[in-house]
Order: structure tokens, then C-alpha cells, then sequence
């Protein structure tokens, strides 16, 4: 494989490599395919691979990137017209997530409502023989019975107290109590302090955070097509 760093990108960069693995570029523009890294070797996932014995053209890139640039600090640099690409590519795979989602939100939808539909079915069943089981408890008048089939146990309940107004409730001092004042930590002060000065406060650990990466896709208008569909 060429490896220049004029962008060409159709030939290059076919492998972007991480810790965890190569994603190998499709051919012309296809969907990338990954190869991760393992104890035994490099591992894909593709048909060929599977029927193959783990050999596919996917490996045998990978192995070809490795063999002609071993040292990583070798391995070349992006040109803008690279990374600009993978944006693309990155818009791509949010819209394929993004239809993952929509599709999968409708069949969980649908799910639900044939869970409900199901439900309140078995349920309303189910009332029937609670009622004339309540019923005949009452009748015995006994609180516990036990049958060859289970326990049937009727209980009393505490009355539930509603609180509708409290300040009036509360002038009544026979149910007031005072909860003494709370002392809370003021996380802004304390950050803009340790931040601010340094200072190394007892009690305290801080833990530095690497950089946030992050991008956003221009939609073009002739793309959306295109995403629907796939
Ligand atoms: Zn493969």
C-alpha cells in the first residue's frame, strides 16, 4: 500500500489504528470493517474471515500496514482532506445509529402496547378470583388460611394521612419538630479555589481530566436521501 501524505483519499488512509484494534477502510468508500487485536492474533469479523479460518483481505491489510511502517511514531500524519473524510464518515455512522434508534423505538413500542394489551387481559382475569377469595375470607372471618394451593391472609391497614395544608397543620405545635440546619459543602467556591490557587485543600482529591474532543456534521441536503434509505 502507497502510504504519502498527499491526500489521496481513496487509497489513503485505509487503516486508522487503535489500542484496541484496526478499522480497515472499505473499498471505494464502502463500510469500514474492523480488526481488533488479541492475545491469539488479529481477529475479523467478516463472512470470509469466518468460513476462512480468520483469513480475509482484512487481515492480510493489517498485517501489510504493520509489516511496512513498524514503529508507530512512523505511521503518517492526516492531510485535512483525510479528516475531513472520516468526518464524513463519522456523520454516516451517527445517521445509521440514529436510524437504529428510531427503528428500535418502534418495536419497542409496539412491544409495550401488546404487553399492556396482554396485561390488563390477565389481570382483569386475575380480579375475578381475588374479588371471590376476598369475599370468602371475610365470611370465614379468619385472617390467615392456608389451603393446599397457598396462603390466604387478609390484614388491616393503618389509614393513610394526607397533608393538605401544612402551614396550618404546622401552628399546632404538638406536631412540629425543628430539624436543626444542614451544613453543605459549596462545590462552586471550593472549585474556583482549588482551581484558582492550587492549593492543596484537606479532604479533598482532585482528578485531572484529559481533553473533551468533539465535532458536529454539516447536513447536506443532498445526503438526507440517502440516509433514509439505508
Ligand atoms: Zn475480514
Amino acid at each position: 500500500m502507497e502510504l504519502t501524505q498527499s491526500g489521496n483519499n481513496v487509497l489513503l488512509p485505509q487503516i486508522i489504528e487503535s489500542e484496541a484494534g484496526y478499522l480497515v477502510g472499505g473499498e471505494f468508500g464502502g463500510d469500514a470493517v474492523e480488526v481488533s487485536r488479541s492475545e491469539s492474533g488479529l481477529i475479523c469479523n467478516c463472512f470470509i474471515a469466518q468460513v476462512s479460518e480468520g483469513e480475509c483481505e482484512h487481515v492480510r491489510a493489517v498485517r501489510e500496514f504493520i509489516a511496512s511502517i513498524p514503529m508507530s511514531q512512523d505511521r503518517p500524519m492526516l492531510s485535512q482532506a483525510d479528516a475531513d473524510y472520516y468526518l464524513s464518515k463519522l456523520g454516516k455512522l451517527d445517521g445509521a445509529l440514529a436510524a437504529n434508534v428510531q427503528s428500535g423505538s418502534e418495536q419497542i413500542d409496539r412491544i409495550k402496547l401488546w404487553l399492556e394489551m396482554e396485561d390488563s387481559k390477565i389481570q382483569r382475569k386475575k380480579d375475578y378470583y381475588i374479588l371471590a377469595l376476598d369475599n370468602w375470607m371475610h365470611l370465614t372471618g379468619e385472617s390467615t388460611k392456608q389451603l393446599v394451593n397457598g396462603i390466604l391472609k387478609v390484614r388491616a391497614q393503618q389509614p393513610e394521612i394526607i397533608i393538605d395544608d401544612e402551614t396550618t397543620v404546622l401552628r399546632d405545635s404538638r406536631f412540629k419538630r425543628t430539624i436543626p440546619e444542614k451544613q453543605v459543602i459549596d462545590k462552586t467556591a471550593l472549585r474556583k479555589h482549588v482551581v484558582g490557587t492550587g492549593e492543596e485543600i484537606e479532604g479533598i482529591k482532585v482528578m485531572i481530566k484529559p481533553h473533551k474532543f468533539s465535532y458536529k456534521i454539516t447536513h447536506h441536503e443532498k445526503e438526507e436521501p440517502n440516509n433514509g434509505n439505508s
